[in-house]
């Protein structure tokens, strides 16, 4: 690559030269052709009324079919279409393909789901304002505002709050719901919960995995059920592994489950096969049986 054009790059990246190894160089000249080569893709993981076991909705997490390196997940190379510039592109692609997902599979049957998709700081930070991404891809596809979740994390807590809140708002406006993810891992502090727009929160995978160990762990998990619904929210629990987390978070009125128990994040052409009763008209309750 010419010099000028690398300096210029690796300065606007913030990012020195001699930390950057031949390997990430290739996987980053990779990522820049992985929309166009159809690489990348949506796994979907369900998610489930506690209460009933009947399915809610879906959670989106993108993968990349790398040719050489097989699949990869979400954390080996979002932070690289954020340093690279292609996030912006990446989400709007990930917002569209949901939403086409949703839109399709409610006509098909599933007419109450709802479709979680994650956001990144990054995201909210670009000057192409997300919300405007938000909106485009509901306008595009036609899918309601209200069958859509943005996931965010507290990190973007942890600067001008107002701003969040604006933004956030903005997302809101359009029925579209919020829900903060990974909760209780950040570092921000509780008070920002009684400002910002926001629908669901989300429990963290830890929280959930220290469900019946050691002292504290259940009524910690109890306690963020309760403190939820305090504050006129909803709750779903991420990362639900096994029968005991599944039974303590139904009985504590935890609202929604997602986790391997009940289904891993697949390909859309698999969640028709597991879900096929669902499809298929006449509509029977499906879903997993609570008891
Ligand atoms: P997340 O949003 O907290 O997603 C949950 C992660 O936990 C997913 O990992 C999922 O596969 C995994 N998981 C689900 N159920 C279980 C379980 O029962 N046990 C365990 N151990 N893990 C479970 P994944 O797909 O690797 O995603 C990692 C992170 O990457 C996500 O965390 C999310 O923050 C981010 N991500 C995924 N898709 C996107 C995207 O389209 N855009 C952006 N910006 N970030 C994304
Ligand atoms: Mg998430
Ligand atoms: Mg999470
Ligand atoms: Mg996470």
């Amino acid at each position: 690559r010419a010099k000028n054009h690398g300096r210029n790059r690796f300065n606007h990246y913030n990012r020195s030269m001699n930390t950057v190894s031949s390997d990430t160089l290739a996987l980053e000249s990779d990522l820049r052709h992985a929309l166009e080569r159809r690489e990348l893709y949506l796994a979907y993981q369900p998610q489930f009324i506690a209460a009933s076991g009947l399915l809610s909705g879906f959670e989106a997490l993108i993968r990349w079919r790398h040719p050489k390196h097989g699949e990869l997940g979400p954390d080996k190379f979002i932070p690289l279409a954020e340093e690279i510039g292609m996030i912006d592109e990446i989400g709007l692609w990930v917002l569209r393909t949901a939403c086409t997902q949703t839109v399709k599979w409610r006509q098909q049957g599933l007419h109450n789901i709802t479709m979680a998709v994650n956001a990144s700081l990054q995201q909210f930070n670009s000057p192409i304002e997300f919300g405007d991404l938000v909106a485009s891809a509901l306008n595009e596809t036609g899918l309601a505002g209200d069958r859509l979740e943005i996931e965010i994390t507290e990190s973007l807590f942890m600067q001008d709050i107002e701003d969040t809140c604006r933004k956030l708002q903005r997302i809101s406006d359009l029925g579209v719901k919020i829900a903060l993810d990974d909760f209780g891992t950040g570092f921000s502090s509780l008070s920002y919960l009684r400002h910002v727009p926001f629908d669901v929160l989300k429990i963290d995978r830890s929280f959930v995995n220290d469900i019946g160990k050691g002292i504290g762990g259940s009524e910690l998990v109890r306690t963020i059920i309760n403190m939820a619904h305090n504050l006129g929210k909803s709750c779903i629990a991420e990362g639900v592994e096994n029968l005991l987390q599944e039974q303590f978070l139904r009985e504590n009125g935890c609202d929604f489950l997602q986790g391997f128990l009940r289904g891993r994040p697949v390909p859309a052409e698999q969640i028709e096969i597991t879900f096929a009763d669902l499809f298929s008209p006449p509509h029977r309750a499906g879903g997993y049986n609570p008891n």
